[in-house]
């Protein structure tokens, strides 16, 4: 199945009247909370007690920490169930759909927020540091 990532972001951002990726979260009532996260993991969502929070790795970059929540908002929207850790170099041995077409909601999102996606590709796929 292919998603119109485009027009769900852009649907998204009028309703938020931000493309702010963490503005956005809180429109939907999801918490976010900047941790120390294990090593390597840059993110993830978890829902606790019906409430839905995506953790953030503290150390990142702000781009870089947008581009996290807008790839676990990805997550959140498109495949409600599924739930994963987000790790650097992670493309080495966890490559599927779902993180895929989480990748491409996140960078539809990043550009929208004015990150080039050639940047947030990259980051997304190996990690940076
Ligand atoms: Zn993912």
């Amino acid at each position: 199945m292919a998603y119109n990532y485009k027009l769900r972001v852009k649907h998204l951002v009028e309703k938020a009247s931000s493309s702010n990726p963490a503005v956005i979260a809180e429109m939907l009532s999801i918490n976010i909370r900047y941790v120390d996260t294990p090593n390597n993991i840059n993110g993830f969502w978890k829902r606790i007690l019906r409430r839905k929070f995506i953790f953030v790795n503290e150390r990142l970059d702000e781009w870089q920490r947008m581009t996290v929540i807008s790839h676990e908002l990805g997550h959140i929207l498109l495949h409600p169930h599924y739930h994963h850790f987000c790790s650097e170099g992670r493309s080495y041995f966890a490559s599927s759909r779902h993180e895929n077409e989480a990748d491409n909601f996140a960078m539809c999102l990043m550009d929208a927020y004015g990150i080039d996606p050639i940047y947030s590709y990259a980051f997304l796929q190996n990690g940076w540091r």
